[in-house]
């Protein structure tokens, strides 16, 4: 079966900043298919649970990439480094499961793919690890997207 890496807190791992889950019920309808597995970028690029929401300085994940723009926590730390760390790890991960199918939380300043973050208010854009998946051409979608491809 081929494997699709998804969100961790979309399958109700606590990854999430405040150590809460993200579970989307919809995922389960995937289980007979594929061999899902979890994976999350901020906790790949050092950063532990809980930990302080992360946030756009600005732009989005383009800008970050394109532009060396940073990712800050709500005190002013800048975790730029621990989410460029993670969003590379993940590509690693991808490229050596074959996995071409990345199913991510959307709204997250690692993860969004139609929405994110920037000076934590949610704005349409892309993060971290969604744009550099997608520019190594992987295919990305959020939990409904994906449902409706299929
Ligand atoms: S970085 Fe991604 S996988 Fe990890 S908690 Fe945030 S949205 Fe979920």
């Amino acid at each position: 079966m081929q494997y699709v890496l998804i969100s961790s807190c979309l399958l109700g791992l606590q990854t999430r900043y405040d150590g809460s889950d993200s579970f989307d019920p919809l995922i389960l309808k995937l289980k007979e298919d594929y061999v899902l597995l979890p994976v999350c970028p901020e906790l790949l690029g050092g950063l532990t649970i809980p930990r302080e929401p992360a946030t756009f300085e600005q732009g989005d994940g383009r800008a970050f990439w394109e532009e060396n723009t940073r990712v800050i926590q709500e005190t002013g730390g800048d975790v730029t480094q621990n989410f460029r760390e993670g969003a590379l790890k993940t590509v690693d991960f991808a490229r050596f499961l074959k996995a071409r199918i990345i199913i991510l939380k959307d709204g997250s300043p690692s993860c969004g793919i139609r929405k994110t973050n920037v000076s934590f208010q949610s704005v349409c854009g892309i993060g971290v690890t969604a744009y550099l998946l997608r520019k190594n051409e992987f295919d990305i979608y959020t939990v409904e997207s994906f449902l409706d491809h299929t």
